[in-house]
């Protein structure tokens, strides 16, 4: 699966590639080469249902250990310098093992992302991932949990210490006032 993709990511490089010298040597501007090489790449995802599709392929090579860490080089920096329009908003928790970037095998410029621990919500968080598709037509937003979350655990448990301690108030104001002074 992943040798024929490799193949035709190097072939969009090349192509890319080609595509933005002839244009620097016709002098062209580099927003018009980054349209023509974009047209000349496989377009992004303009539905929810095409990026969700998108997302799990590159979550499979993730699982199946054949990931092609697309669109990271040189070339691509260059591309996505004036422009971007990530195909999906990911809002997922700060946790290290689960980088959307590389559990979605996706490159630069393919999502928005946001993290805060345990997948809290805020204001700033909501609107961040409002961002994406209000400016650049995002068509999908995905919330990604994790299993054994730590920032969940430290929140259950300080709620089980908080129980303890009014269980403990309610029996005697001493405990709970060695803890609070
Ligand atoms: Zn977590």
């Amino acid at each position: 699966m992943s040798t024929p993709l490799h193949g035709h990511g190097r072939r969009m490089l090349l192509t890319g590639a080609a595509s933005l010298a002839a244009f620097c040597l016709t002098g062209r501007s580099l927003a018009e080469a980054i349209t023509y090489t974009r047209r000349t790449s496989p377009a992004p995802p303009a539905t929810s249902k095409g990026a969700y599709e998108r997302l799990m392929e590159g979550n499979k090579r993730w699982v199946t250990n054949t990931l092609q860490h697309p669109d990271r080089d040189p070339t691509r920096r260059e591309l996505l310098a004036t422009s971007q329009r990530p195909y999906g908003a990911v809002l997922s928790c700060i946790d290290s093992r689960v980088p959307p970037e590389l559990v979605f095998d996706t490159g630069l410029g393919d999502l928005f992302v946001m993290r805060s621990g345990g997948v809290t919500v805020a204001p700033v968080i909501t609107a961040s991932v409002a961002y994406g598709p209000m400016i650049s037509g995002t068509p999908l937003i995905i919330v990604l949990g994790h299993q054994r979350c730590g920032a969940i655990s430290a929140a259950y448990n300080a709620c089980v210490m908080t129980s303890r301690c009014r269980a403990v108030c309610t029996r005697s104001r001493r405990p709970c006032a060695r803890l609070t002074n």
